[in-house]
């Protein structure tokens, strides 16, 4: 397996270490924003988490594979994903039909309910006398 050189930092003329670029294909990652001027505290954490993401950069989040260009995930890992949920797609399906039969069943009995409720009420007041 590749191993990815590390993160690059990018500072400033005094030294102070803003971002990071990735190792391998030197692409700046932003990642996160402050709201309005950053203080030193924000900045060094907004460094920190933007290493995070370049660290990531290139590396196939599924199994940790590094190639140039890599997002989110490596070529394998994409196509085995897809598999994956192509061969989920009938389960799935089945379930979803099964759910809502038993909701089906669920709202029958809901409406046998009310019509027996609403029976027994008419019958009640018919027996008292009430119209
Ligand atoms: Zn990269
Ligand atoms: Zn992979």
């Amino acid at each position: 397996m590749t191993e990815k050189p590390p993160s690059l930092p990018l500072t400033t003329p005094d030294g102070e270490v803003l971002s990071y670029a990735c190792g391998l294909c030197r692409s700046v990652r932003i990642g996160a924003e402050s709201m309005g001027p950053p203080d030193a505290e924000e900045r060094a954490e907004l460094a920190e988490y933007r290493r995070s993401d370049a660290d990531r950069c290139c590396t196939c989040r599924e199994c940790g594979v590094v190639a140039l260009g890599i997002s989110m995930e490596c070529d394998a890992c994409g196509v085995k994903r897809r598999a994956r949920l192509e061969a989920e797609q009938p389960a799935r399906a089945a379930r979803a039909a099964e759910e809502e039969s038993v909701r089906e069943a669920a709202r029958a009995k809901a409406l046998d309910r009310d019509a027996a409720v609403l029976l027994a009420m008419r019958m009640c007041r018919w027996r008292s006398g009430w119209r």
